[in-house]
């Protein structure tokens, strides 16, 4: 944390440099001491300062200056600072424009030049104003600070960004927090460039992209090998588990990740079947955990950026990515996961990211504290979301077509569940529209037995009604299953077209697709077991069919 700041202002260099040296001696332990013969450079300073999330405690002014009155200044710097202390330097014959000031800029104090000795006429005064300023202190959160609209799509993109990467920011609500508005306008911009990403430096960025945080913020990492011996498409579970065997067992590694790392299990806010965790751990902290393993053991971590193809040729591998150069590999393991399934109902595609998320129940939990929050799914992911949403919301609904959770949510959530009082299950019941204007304000809900329907005031839908695999982005001739998923193994003897493709006299491995050197693990294979443990031990075996897909190339 920086030190708070004690400002001086005066034309006069002489006093300038006695004032600042006065100050200095007595202060500068806990204080940093700012001085400028210039008001407007001091205002310019301001807004820098602001932006940097640096405070002032202290202003010290001349009255008689060219460029603006010290009155003038205080009135313009208390827009910026409105709890800094502000005293005036006056000479005696200012005394009545100091008495003025009292009323106009809250004055808090006029010192007539000189102060000789300090010790009686400016350390006595000085101390009283900042002991009262220090008694209702807060320090200003250092680090990232995003400022936009709470039902903002593309804030709702900015703060899921930083959240899923593990990167700690403050959320400021423009129609909620003054400072908010406070930082806008000192910056000269408007509502339309929100969201604004303030780094702790004092530069921003408005309506950036991820790739355009990531840069800023130094998350882009390069690509240090011309060749690699695997590219891993994917860092959720099943994808870190392969960064961390494959560099470990000292194959030149590189992860490639759309978002960020963790997947699914990233969003997931307690996982309590991971085997050595009896008390559960959350998704954030394993993907923690994961990535700094598997970067420490010396794998590669490219993100954000997506994988668009792969080419073959020769028997290397070309991963082709959606913007940026060609990765060269003798091997490719395929993790990308599921993505949600949307939810196809009027209103739903408009309000997504206004009050409409899909599986993203940690990032804007805050924000649900006393509301009405309803959630689509009968699964653990919606058991799960439920439970870490009633710590906050006032009620919680879940809304499932069938008539409880039995067959479709593990018993110990279903005994969480049954013990909130504030989560509601409504059995028989779909969502059939959501209303609002430019946020989720009602729902539509259905009896699907009855067909009596009813609108429901609703502050947030957390929709999880199961996935579809990523694998649209595939373009190569791999094998995929009826709905998409990625076939491996000896299921492929199944598929007509697999003599085609297949040209080895021996059988694919386990874990191997149609194309021979390209591996499939975790939830994005056909007949996967939708678990962490699951895809973590995929995503380890596949790397030891690496080394023998390897060894006979
Ligand atoms: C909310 C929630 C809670 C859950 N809780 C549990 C639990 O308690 N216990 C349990 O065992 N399981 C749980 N699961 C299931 C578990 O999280 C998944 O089975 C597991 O994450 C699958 O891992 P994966 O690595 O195969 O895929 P994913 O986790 O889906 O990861 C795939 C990754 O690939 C990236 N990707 C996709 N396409 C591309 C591309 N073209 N280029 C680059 N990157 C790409 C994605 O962004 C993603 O990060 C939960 C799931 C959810 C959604």
């Amino acid at each position: 944390m920086n030190l708070p700041i004690i400002f001086s202002i005066d034309d006069d260099p002489q006093v300038l440099r006695s004032i600042s040296r006065d100050l200095k001696i007595k202060y500068s332990k806990e204080y940093k001491i700012l001085s400028t013969s210039s008001a407007q450079e001091a205002l310019d300073m301001l807004t820098e300062l602001k932006n940097s999330a640096d405070v002032v405690a202290l202003f010290l002014c001349d009255q008689r200056m060219p460029e603006m009155e010290g009155v003038e200044f205080l009135e313009k710097a208390m827009l910026i600072y409105p709890d800094a202390k502000r005293v005036l330097l006056t000479a005696y014959s200012d005394t009545e424009a100091a008495i003025k000031a009292i009323n106009e800029v809250k004055l808090d104090y006029y010192l007539i030049k000189p102060w000789d000795p300090p010790e009686d006429k400016l350390y006595p005064v000085i101390n009283d104003l900042l002991d009262d300023w220090q008694s209702d202190y807060i320090p200003e959160f250092k680090g990232i600070r995003v400022v936009g609209f709470q039902f903002s799509p593309l804030s709702h993109v900015v703060k899921d960004y930083l959240a899923s990467n593990l990167i700690p920011y403050r959320w400021m609500d423009i129609q909620t927090n003054p400072d908010a508005a406070n930082l806008l306008s000192i910056n000269k911009l408007t509502n339309d460039d929100l969201p604004m990403l303030l780094l702790d430096d004092g530069t921003f960025l408005t309506k950036p992209s991820i790739k355009e945080i990531a840069a800023k913020i130094g998350k882009n990492p390069e690509i240090v090998h011309d060749m690699y011996d695997v590219v891993i498409i994917g860092a959720g579970p099943a994808g870190l588990a392969a960064a961390v065997y494959g560099a470990s067992e000292g194959l030149k590694t590189l992860m490639i990740e759309r978002k960020a790392p963790g997947g699914q299990a990233g969003t997931s806010s307690r996982i309590e079947n991971y085997l050595g965790f009896p008390s559960g751990l959350s998704g954030a902290d394993l993907t923690r955990r994961a990535i700094s393993q598997a970067v420490r053991l010396g794998a590669g971590f490219l993100s954000p950026q997506s994988v668009s193809d792969i080419k073959q040729k020769d028997g290397y591998k070309t991963i082709v990515l959606e913007d940026g150069p060609e990765i060269i590999s003798r091997s490719v393991i395929i993790t990308t996961g599921v993505d949600y399934r949307k939810l196809e109902v009027k209103g739903v595609a408009e309000l997504t990211g206004a009050g409409i998320y899909y599986g993203a129940a940690t990032t804007e939990a805050a924000a649900c504290r006393d509301k009405n929050v309803y959630i689509i799914g009968g699964g653990n992911s919606a058991g799960q979301a439920a439970m870490y949403l009633s710590k906050f919301a006032c009620n919680v609904h879940i809304v499932i077509r069938k008539d409880d959770l039995t067959s479709t949510m593990s018993s110990y959530l279903i005994d969480q569940i049954g013990h909130t009082p504030n989560i509601h299950v409504l059995g028989n019941t779909e969502v059939i529209e959501a209303k609002g204007d430019g946020c989720l304000e009602k729902l539509v809900l259905i009896n699907v037995k009855t067909k009596e329907t009813r609108e429901e005031e609703a502050s947030a839908l957390y929709i999880f009604i199961g996935a579809k695999p990523y694998t649209d982005w595939l373009k190569l001739d791999i094998l995929k299953d009826e709905k998409g998923f990625i076939e491996t193994g000896r299921e492929l003897r199944n598929y007509e077209n697999f003599k085609k493709t297949w040209k080895l006299k021996r059988d694919p491995f386990l874990l191997e697709t149609s194309c021979a050197g390209i591996f499939a693990a975790g939830d994005v294979r056909s007949g996967a077991m939708n678990r962490v443990a699951s895809a973590v031990g995929e995503g380890s075996m596949a790397i030891s069919f690496v080394h023998k897909y390897l060894a006979e190339v």
